[in-house]
């Protein structure tokens, strides 16, 4: 099981990734027949030519791109923005609302991004295609935001825009909720919609947003590709340690230093790890992979108890499985001196901590501030502050209406309740409802997933035909099948917005 967990945690790492393994002649196959999915090609090509790059400090510098983008998804999706009402919040994100039949149904809101990540400079000459062209060849559309997350902006409005076509109406409202800074934390995005949709006094049924994928071909001995949803999300502090000293000149050194304070400080936190933990959604992980797996790992799943403890010793062998059970702190900045026979007068660190589900930022200062032992270390909170996220249920009808669509998109998964490490903008809907969920339709390998905010990054057609195909069904099977043509007399047709047409 530690071997096979830790082949499946290499996948949680990414939040969108694609499936190259089918062939190119495949994809041409299935699709070239299909008008519309050339146009969808199509309109994910232009997408990407708007370089929505995400900036926490000068996004009004790029206004044209998103605002360009805004106008361009107008014209792609006519039927969208005739029925649906459409706002820009805080300029550059866009929330659209789709009016159910029954004002007495809570709300479903399906999330994703319109920015993306900046172009390396380094890396600029290793993309085969222009990372801001759109351009489609061997059976892919190219560049920046094909895989994370531009595909999932234009497959939802793709599946609206056919639903529209087909006169379906929601009995449950849908928001789409696009955010711009999702990148970089999606405070001034999400943060924003949220806000304006509390203030409005809306609670949601459910939040569908990125996170985990269906992963192939990771576990020896399970055949089955497995369709991981994010049904948690780890927290993520940075606290900041500040050793001030004296200065001078290195040829006389006090006793300790400052740099001599701070290493000390960093080595005693390195020997004292938080306690491992089993949170219930990696329970939950485990027992459905152990009934796949052989004999021994089921027995010892199925008596936990007993075997708590070798479980989680076996989990913490890995450095990824081990990620599952703790919080987990590393430090990834330092800084002192730059003279090299002065003494430097202050020497900070940074820790980057994942918080596990169950902990928080109080917990997590006291346990450093106890190992640190040192009053001379200043421990203080640096930059913005996740909480880990609440735990959704997995017993409840949403679940299982994810499930059965994952299964009619996904025939050969099997859906698995699974810990995500990172953090999307889903985070800033738990104001809004428990049920949460963080999951991609997009078939993952070790081969793609490294696509994610790389070179080259693309997606391939058959990956947007599928993620529309998902969204189709995610929306009727949460919001109303066919509410319009189930409800409707057809002498009351001419009451709905949009009419029915095309008997
Ligand atoms: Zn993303």
């Amino acid at each position: 099981m530690n071997k096979s967990l830790r082949i499946l945690l290499l996948f949680f790492l990414i939040t969108t990734v694609t499936n190259f393994k089918k062939g190119i002649a495949q994809h041409l196959l299935v699709n070239v027949h299909s008008n519309a999915a050339h146009l969808v090609v199509d309109k994910l090509a232009g997408c990407i030519q708007y370089e929505t790059i995400s900036s926490v400090t000068d996004i009004h510098n790029n206004a044209e791109n998103f605002l360009g983008l805004h106008n361009y998804l107008a014209t792609a999706f006519p039927l969208v923005h005739q029925y649906l009402t459409r706002e820009a919040v805080n300029n550059y994100s866009l929330l659209y609302t789709w009016t159910g039949t029954n004002s007495s149904l809570k709300p479903v809101l399906i999330s994703a991004h319109l920015d993306v990540v900046p172009i390396e400079s380094a890396s600029e000459n290793d993309w085969r295609h222009d990372p801001f062209k759109g351009e489609i060849a061997d059976g892919y559309i190219w560049g920046r935001g094909t895989m994370d997350d531009k595909y999932r902006v234009i497959a939802i409005l793709e599946a609206a825009e056919r639903l529209l076509q087909q006169n379906y109406q929601p009995e449950r409202t849908i928001y789409f909720a696009f955010g711009h800074d999702e990148e970089v934390g999606g405070y001034e995005g999400a943060g924003q919609i949220s806000a304006l949709l509390e203030s409005r006094g809306v609670a949601l049924e459910a939040v569908f947003d990125e996170g985990l994928a269906v992963a192939e071909d990771i576990i020896p001995g399970v055949e089955e590709q497995l369709a991981l949803v994010g049904t948690a999300a780890k927290g993520n502090l940075n606290l900041k340690l500040t050793v001030t000293g004296e200065g001078g000149h290195s040829s006389m050194p006090p006793l300790e230093t400052p740099i001599a304070l701070l290493s000390r400080a960093l080595v005693r936190l390195h020997d004292k790890p938080f306690k491992p933990r089993m949170i219930p959604t990696t329970r939950e992980t485990v027992n459905v992979l152990a009934s796949r797996m052989g004999g021994k790992y089921k027995f010892a799943v199925r008596h936990y108890g007993l075997f708590e403890n070798r479980i989680l010793k076996m989990l913490a062998q890995d450095q990824a499985t081990n990620a599952l059970i703790r919080t987990k702190m590393a430090p990834t900045i330092l800084e002192a001196g730059d003279k090299y026979n002065v003494l430097p007068r202050i020497a900070t660190a940074i820790i980057n901590i994942r918080i596990l589900n169950g902990e928080d930022i109080n917990s997590v200062i006291k346990h450093v501030k106890k190992s640190i032992a040192d009053d001379r270390v200043q421990v203080e909170v640096f930059g913005k502050y996740t909480p880990p996220s609440p735990v959704t249920p997995t017993d409840t009808w949403l679940y299982a209406a994810l499930n059965s669509t994952i299964n009619k998109t996904f025939p050969d998964a099997l859906v698995v309740p699974a810990l995500f490490p990172g953090a999307t903008d889903s985070k800033h809907y738990t104001n809004l409802t428990p049920n949460i969920f963080r999951f991609a339709p997009q078939v993952v390998n070790r081969e793609s997933a490294k696509l994610v905010h790389n070179v080259n990054e693309r997606i391939s057609v058959d990956v947007l035909r599928k993620c529309i195909q998902f969204y189709e069904n995610l929306i009727q099977t949460t919001c109303g099948i066919n509410a319009a043509q189930k409800f409707v007399k057809k002498n009351e047709a001419a009451a709905l917005p949009f009419g029915v047409n095309g008997e």
